[in-house]
């Protein structure tokens, strides 16, 4: 199966997925662990590109577009070959983030952003998506406490752009109900990988 983690800042996607990793690591089951933007060496170039800006600079299509040019190398070159080989593919983030992010709270248009990435990599959504689900402030407090020039990056956005980025994820909970799973993310790191294992366990088999 092709899961997919989606949450706003601070949600514990990164933390989580490391954890569950180590867990599976032992297991008979055969997963491949990536993430978005990224994964392989051309997506981090681009991740570098994007997340490197000052972001007043960058277009907005701009950034769509690269998000949806590393999304298509790393799904060809490295999902689509693990998954026709019988491999889970666990991916942190995906294109729901585009869609919450450049789609919702960027303004392009949740159909404009899903044109484009279908342009990308075709009609291909995740089997299941795990939800982490965190209000703004909540969350970016994380940050402020765990990174200083990560947290100077996200501030520049503002609190109403994070606020947006909820909205639009709330939406696409509403549109895909049955592929979206939600995990209560605002608990303690222990709790939440248990959540998402069980939901894991569920799916795919420890
Ligand atoms: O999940 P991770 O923290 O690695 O994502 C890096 C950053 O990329 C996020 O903090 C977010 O600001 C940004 N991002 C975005 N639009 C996307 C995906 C990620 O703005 N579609
Ligand atoms: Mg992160």
């Amino acid at each position: 199966l092709f899961i997919t983690f989606e949450g706003p800042e601070g949600a514990g996607k990164t933390s989580v997925l490391q954890r569950i990793n180590e867990i599976y690591s032992g297991s008979t089951q055969d997963i491949l662990f990536t993430r978005e933007p990224g994964g392989i060496e051309i997506a981090e170039k681009i991740r570098e590109v994007i997340l490197n800006k000052a972001h007043t600079a960058m277009h907005e299509r701009t950034e769509a577009l690269l998000y949806a040019a590393a999304r298509a190398q790393h799904f060809f070159e490295k999902v689509e070959p693990a998954l026709a080989a019988g491999t889970h593919v666990i991916c942190d983030r995906f294109i729901d983030s585009s869609l919450a992010y450049q789609g919702h709270a960027r303004g392009i248009g949740v159909a404009e952003v899903k044109a484009i990435n279908e342009f990308a990599i075709g009609e291909r959504m995740p089997d299941v998506t795990i939800f982490f689900d965190i209000k703004p402030e909540r969350g970016l407090a994380r940050i402020q406490e765990a990174d200083e020039r990560e947290k100077n990056r996200l501030d520049v956005e503002g609190l109403a752009f994070h606020h947006r980025v909820y909205e639009g994820y709330q939406q696409l909970i509403t549109s895909y109900p049955s592929r979206i799973r939600v995990v209560n993310a605002d608990q303690p790191i222990d709790v939440v990988v248990a959540d998402v294992l069980a939901i894991l366990n569920e799916v795919i088999g420890v």
